[in-house]
């Protein structure tokens, strides 16, 4: 349902060529991420799956569905940014809730999706406050329940915790594991950083100057003797 294929896509940027041709078949509830040193072309693939960025050439199919030319808002997927864009005139219940409205999900459901996702996340004491009164985990944990709420086929994540102190990585990285386990939704995660790749990921694709170089668990990539 939530398989994602990437073939042979290549991405240029006027006459540079960016990404060279990179093929990744994701399966369904697999959590993979993308890693590797800045440049390598990990946020532009990411964004290419989102439709946030054309695709030169190649083919991207999310659930067997080919969707090169699908907008961002016709593709079902939601996606978690370093940068939380919450909105700072709603409440924290609001937040979750203004995708699903926009959506014309029925009240209840709406009232019944963003609770449940407030509890998986402890989010429950803070419904009602503004985003200026959270701390920055509290907020990061916001913006992956604007995700969660919706329910989606894909999660798409890029470098959520970069903003946070290492203590709350460290934390927040135990819990979105956590949560991939509870929820099992397909999830395309991109990092710089390795150990949150060994610590999270069922498969890390290790990229370079636009190629894939790796491709494997963490155990077959970052184990051996
Ligand atoms: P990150 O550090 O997350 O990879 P960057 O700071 O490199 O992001 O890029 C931020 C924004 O600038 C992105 O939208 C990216 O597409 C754009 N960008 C990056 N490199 C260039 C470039 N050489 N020319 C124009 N825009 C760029
Ligand atoms: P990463 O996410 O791995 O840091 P990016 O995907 O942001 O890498 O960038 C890959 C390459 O594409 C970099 O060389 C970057 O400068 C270039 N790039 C990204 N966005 C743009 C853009 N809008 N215009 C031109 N070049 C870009």
């Amino acid at each position: 349902m939530g398989a994602v294929t990437i073939r042979d896509v290549r991405k240029s940027y006027g006459n540079v060529e960016v990404l060279h041709g990179v093929s990744i078949d994701i399966n369904d509830g697999e959590f993979v991420i993308l890693v590797g040193p800045s440049g390598c072309g990990k946020s532009t693939l990411l964004r290419m799956i989102a439709g946030l960025e054309d695709i030169t050439d190649g083919d991207i199919a999310i659930g067997g569905i080919v969707v090169n030319d699908l907008a961002p808002k016709d593709r079902d997927i939601a996606m978690v940014f370093q940068s939380y864009a919450l909105y700072p005139h709603m409440t924290v219940e609001e937040n979750m809730a203004f995708s699903l409205k926009l959506g014309r999900v029925p009240r209840d459901e709406i009232k019944q999706r963003v609770a449940s996702a407030a509890t998986v996340l402890g989010l429950e004491p803070y419904l009602q406050r503004y985003p200026r009164h959270l701390s920055g985990g509290q907020r990061q944990r916001v913006a992956m329940g604007r995700a969660i709420v919706r329910n989606p086929q894909l999660f798409l994540f890029d470098e959520p915790l970069s903003n946070l102190d290492a203590k709350l990585r460290v934390q927040m990285r135990s819990e979105i594991k956590l949560n991939h386990q509870r929820l099992k939704t397909t999830t395309v995660y991109v990092t710089h950083d390795q150990i949150e790749a060994m610590t999270m990921a069922d498969r890390i694709v290790v990229m370079h100057s636009g190629h894939i170089e790796q491709m494997g668990t963490p155990l077959e990539l970052y184990d051996q003797p």
